[in-house]
């Protein structure tokens, strides 16, 4: 870097860096997952998901029960549970319907 921006190390007053074992000590995340599954062959061939459990009225979500990656994709699955956990309190979701 200081090639190309010279005496860059001088101007440095933090540095920081983070592994795995960072990630999960502060997400809680299995070994650090910062997406869940990977797309790797092996867990791409996980089971379809679903927000239901095998526990009735327990509704999972999060990037565990999906393949869907990141912030926009875990909205979408919260956005479902909690549209199913509204259809069978009150047998109606409209609100939730876009
Ligand atoms: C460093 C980093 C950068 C990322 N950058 C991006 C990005 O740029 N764009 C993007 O789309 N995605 C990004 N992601 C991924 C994205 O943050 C996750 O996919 C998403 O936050 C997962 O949402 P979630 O609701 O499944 O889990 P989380 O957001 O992890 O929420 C789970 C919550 O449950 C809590 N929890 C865990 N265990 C317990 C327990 N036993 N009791 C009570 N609470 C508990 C945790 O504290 C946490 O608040 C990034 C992830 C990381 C780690």
């Amino acid at each position: 870097m200081e090639h190309v921006f010279p005496d860059l190390s001088s101007h440095i007053i933090y540095k920081d860096a983070a592994t795995p074992n960072t990630l999960q000590r502060w997400t809680l995340n299995y070994k650090g997952a910062a997406y869940g599954w990977a797309w790797t062959p092996s867990q791409f061939a996980t089971p379809s998901f679903t927000n239901n459990s095998s526990i009735e009225n327990l509704y999972v979500t999060g990037h565990w029960t999906t393949l869907a990656h990141g912030v926009a994709g875990v909205a979408y699955l919260g956005r479902d549970a909690a549209k199913e956990v509204l259809t069978r309190a009150i047998g109606y979701a409209a609100i939730l319907t876009n």
